[in-house]
């Protein structure tokens, strides 16, 4: 599951915010800008609920029930994909649950309501009658159809008792109105229901297609194939519980759109191929279960495989590996781009500098974290490979961007200098950040508004010679400059000598910037001089913008001390 919005508007309701945090891993409190202190900060409740109900965030609203009501009312057409929403008291005395009974909303209220020690606002009729939501199965078994569920229940709400045919465990505790010879029954299959009225069908997702043969086309026609031996076999498509393929195969993307449109995981299973013969059937390394093919059609390149209970799909044989390179930004979690903080809800492993793996949480408790303070990044780029080539979902997480002077491009010299053939399959891909330089620029004013560099003052990888050359052609071309690792205990004089050479070209009032620990607890920024900088004044966590000779600086209108310090976009 998602971990849920934990939306708060004021300090008041932080406490039992973070006793409901608590109970979900990964799990952020939103808190409004400028009322209180949270994990994330939003603007406006209202945009933010939408948001986040149209990204099928499940939400815990700590405020009225009526007010989450109307934030959410223009959004509420599509009752099939909505996310669970709760309104609970900020004082935690109620636990109302408003949307999403098919997602699970009453599970989650009866969860907060036993932390919080209340009685849940449970205003499900069938689910108050029968203890438990008949028509949301758990996970690993599908309802066949919405409406005849509702259909039946409703029978059930009206005196009719039920059959139970097939192994329905969760079941055994509801208090549903039983009886062998009841004209209603609920069938658990993986059987195709065929439309009769009586029956509330619930398939079980116990069902493999593999893809046999070396196979061909787009992945809507794969699709289709396995739709098609699914109704041969007069089998569900929701029983099914994971499409599977030869590990030769795991960059044909035209086998991710498939399963993607099964809306089933994609594994992966070795097979034994002789030379030049086609992949054989992965069923027999990937399934370690008891089970029946079904179908085994060599033209069409399908075998089915039917367990007798729902299946596991992260039993079967293994995924395509992942390795996603991630950039934080500054620090704060609102300058964090979301496919970032998707990559790591979604990652099995995280990697990275030990004080950046903190910045990333709150991560879930079944994510391994390999934080370390080893300054050797060849070593982590590689071990980022071979955790994502074993099938693991690795983040790498950078600070700002990763792709600046961080982990990105490592870990493609990584992949660039491979031996090992099961890196290039590997589903690598890189999402970007907030750098220093943009985050400091921002609150500064906009000093890069026009023509700039990025430089790196660190002479670990490369000759200072080079950096001398740089500084003095970037000084030269008059580009605004942007400073990374100015200065550190290692490397004590360079920055120094770095702005000896800048000054040989531009005048001592030409405009610097400084942001340190921009974005996290406790940062500054300073606005000073070329000439009155001292290197006293910068540290290794500190970005240093000097400006061009156009760079300038206009009074802040908005009652604060200090100036914008801006580089128009334009010479005269
Ligand atoms: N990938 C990072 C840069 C890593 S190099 C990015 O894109 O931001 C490390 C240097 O970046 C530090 O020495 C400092 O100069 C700068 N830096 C990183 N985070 C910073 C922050 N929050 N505030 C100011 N400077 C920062």
């Amino acid at each position: 599951m998602t971990p849920p919005a934990i939306v708060i508007l004021g300090a008041g309701a932080l406490a039992t915010a973070r006793r409901v945090q608590a109970l979900y891993a990964g799990a952020q409190v939103h808190g409004l800008q400028g009322r209180v202190e949270a994990d994330v900060t939003y603007a406006e409740l209202g945009a933010h609920l939408c948001e986040l109900y149209a990204r099928g965030t499940p939400i815990v609203a700590l405020c009225a029930a009526g007010i989450v009501i109307r934030c959410v009312a223009p959004l509420l057409s599509n009752k099939g994909t909505e996310p669970p929403v709760l309104a609970v008291a900020e004082d935690g005395s109620a636990v109302v649950p408003l949307l999403g009974g098919l997602a699970g909303v009453n599970l989650m209220a009866r969860e907060i309501a036993a932390a919080l020690a209340v009685p849940p606002s449970i205003t499900t009729s069938g689910e108050l009658r029968f203890g438990t939501c008949v028509l949301n199965p758990p996970e690993g078994y599908a309802l066949a159809d919405l409406a005849q569920g509702k259909r039946f229940v409703s029978d059930l709400l009206a005196g009719e008792s039920t059959r139970i045919e097939g192994e329905a465990p969760w079941l055994d505790n509801a208090q549903l109105p039983r009886s062998n010879s009841a004209r209603l029954a609920i069938r658990v299959t993986p059987r195709a229901w065929d439309g009769r009225t009586d029956e509330l069908v619930i398939h079980p997702r116990s069902v493999v297609a593999a893809l046999t043969g070396s196979g061909s086309g787009s992945g809507a026609q794969i699709a289709g194939r396995v739709r098609e031996a699914l109704n041969t076999q007069g089998l569900a498509t929701l029983s099914l519980a994971a499409l599977l393929a030869s590990s030769e195969r795991m960059t044909d993307p035209a086998l991710a759109e498939a399963a993607a449109s099964l809306n089933v995981p994609l594994r992966f299973a070795q097979t034994r191929a002789g030379d030049g013969e086609p992949p054989g059937n992965p069923l027999h390394a990937a399934l370690r279960i008891p089970y029946e093919t079904l179908h085994d059609d060599a033209d069409a390149g399908i075998a089915l495989a039917l367990a007798p209970l729902a299946i596991d799909p992260a039993s079967v044989g293994r995924a395509r590996g992942r390795l996603t390179v991630i950039g934080l930004g500054p620090g704060s979690a609102d300058l964090m781009v979301p496919a970032a903080r998707t990559a790591l809800d979604q990652a099995t492993d995280i990697l990275g500098y030990d004080t950046y793996v903190k910045m990333a949480g709150p991560l879930h408790a079944d994510q391994r974290v390999h934080g370390t303070d080893n300054r050797e990044e060849m070593q982590r780029a590689r071990h980022a490979f071979e955790l994502a080539s074993a099938g693991r979902s690795v983040v790498m997480v950078s600070s700002g961007d990763p792709g600046v002077f961080a982990m990105a491009a490592a870990v493609l010299e990584a992949l660039d200098g491979a031996e090992n053939a099961g890196w290039a399959a590997v589903e690598l891909s890189i999402v970007p950040g907030v750098s220093a330089a943009m985050a400091t620029a921002a609150q500064a004013g906009a000093p890069l508004g026009h023509d700039f560099c990025m430089l790196s003052l660190s002479d670990n990888l490369k000759p200072w010679t080079i950096i001398e050359t740089r500084l003095r052609h970037a000084a030269e071309a008059d580009l605004v400059m942007a400073f990374y690792n100015p200065i550190s205990r290692a490397r004590p004089w360079q920055l120094d000598k770095a702005l000896d050479i800048v000054r040989e070209y531009r005048a001592a009032a030409t405009k610097v910037v400084l942001g340190r620990d921009v974005g996290r607890p406790g940062g500054t920024l300073r606005s000073t001089t070329l000439g009155e900088l001292r290197s006293s004044d910068v540290d290794m966590r500190t970005m240093v913008i000097v400006g061009s000779s156009t760079t300038r600086g206009v009074a802040r209108g908005d009652g604060q001390s200090g100036e914008w310090v801006y580089t128009p976009r334009w010479y005269e």
